[in-house]
């Protein structure tokens, strides 16, 4: 079964096509990082304009990658929520019309099912067994996830107030260094030396599984100001990083053990992160648990994991009425998929 994937909730308008949830045939996308650069995060209406422009190409040149016409697709996946409306609304109006167009099934995806379907996508890897633990970590989410089968999501633990991802975007920003931070803060964190300087670990309760980036935020920011240059924007980078991995792996670990579960995947933006890999595959290692995090292609936005929990929906036919509607938050009440454990 072939199926198209469609995804546009923040700045990435992607299309993909992938065989049975599992392989991917293409996999395209267009990033408007550079548009909202200079914005030091992104602009919502630009995101949706920018939406509408790319849509078209991106699934031709999804289509023409695989040597594949519209007319070969069984299916139509695409992003239903949580993300910005005006930019789910691009892509979910377009894939709609597609799939009617071409008298296919059309199904609507939750994106951290998305995102921690990315796992499944990797044809040299063994993919994790359910029940297992998920740890999306991205630029809107970061919350620790029960999975018992394809399409469920039990939430275990979720952050009381910033993103991981969205901790290193404005930690970035006070620097000066443009949107999205992640990438440039751990590109400049494997240059310093973390020991240096210390950032406080939010724990919080230290048997729960909620997560805060906010007081983190705050200390980097407070210490930019009063140190005036005396340490090394590098140092300072992988105190912050050291401080985000070190409560990241500890909770998900803790999740693991809680759980009872042998298979540990993480996923999203922030997966990319090659502090938070390091630790985590030492963690594994350490306590005889099968790690799955990504390759740096599938952490980010894209439309191949669409596709992949896509064909999930599909088997168990939960394909879109011409009533149905995107969602702007993960919890919203009556979506398929998330519930509180
Ligand atoms: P969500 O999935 O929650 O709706 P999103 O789709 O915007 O949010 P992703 O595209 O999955 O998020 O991830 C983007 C985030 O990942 C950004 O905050 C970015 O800074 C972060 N990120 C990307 N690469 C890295 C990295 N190497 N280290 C840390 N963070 C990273
Ligand atoms: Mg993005
Ligand atoms: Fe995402």
């Amino acid at each position: 079964m072939r199926i198209l994937g469609i995804e546009s909730s923040c700045d990435e308008t992607a299309a993909a096509v992938v065989e049975d949830g599992v392989k991917i045939l293409s996999s395209e996308v267009a990033s408007q990082v550079e548009i909202h650069h200079r914005y030091g995060g992104v602009v919502p209406e630009l995101a949706s304009r920018h939406h509408v422009e790319a849509i078209c190409p991106m699934v031709e040149a999804a289509l023409a990658a695989c040597g594949m016409e519209a007319g070969d697709l069984d299916a139509v996946a695409v992003t239903q929520g949580p993300g910005l409306v005006g930019a789910l609304l691009v892509g979910f109006g377009f894939a709609r019309a597609c799939a009617f167009g071409l008298n296919i099934p059309c199904v609507g995806v939750h994106h951290l099912l998305g995102h921690i379907h990315s796992v499944f996508l990797e044809p040299e890897k063994t993919p994790p067994v359910y029940p297992f633990v998920a740890l999306v970590v991205s630029g809107g989410h970061t919350g620790l996830y029960h999975v018992p089968d394809a399409l469920t999501l039990e939430l275990l633990g979720q952050t009381r107030d910033d993103a991981a991802g969205e901790a290193y975007d404005k930690i970035a920003k006070i620097m000066g260094l443009g949107y999205p931070g992640g990438p440039v803060i751990d590109a400049m964190a494997a240059e310093g030396e973390g020991g240096r300087v210390f950032f406080p670990r939010a724990f919080l309760d230290k048997d729960g599984l909620d997560f805060s980036f906010s007081g983190l935020k705050s200390a980097v920011a407070r210490f930019l100001s009063e140190d005036g240059g005396k340490t090394s924007r590098a140092d300072i980078a992988a105190a912050f990083q050291d401080a985000v991995v070190d409560v990241l792996v500890s909770k998900a670990f803790l999740a693991v053990e809680k759980m009872g579960c042998r298979d540990l995947a993480i996923v999203g933006g922030v997966a990319a992160n090659r502090g938070l890999k390091k630790k985590a595959a030492q963690e594994a290692d350490m306590r005889g648990i099968r790690l799955h995090m990504p390759s740096p292609f599938l952490c980010g936005d894209n439309a191949a994991m669409i596709a992949a929990a896509g064909y999930h929906y599909l088997q168990a036919g939960k394909v879109l009425g011409l009533d149905a509607d995107v969602f702007s938050r993960a919890t919203d009440p009556g979506r398929v998929a998330v519930r509180h454990r």
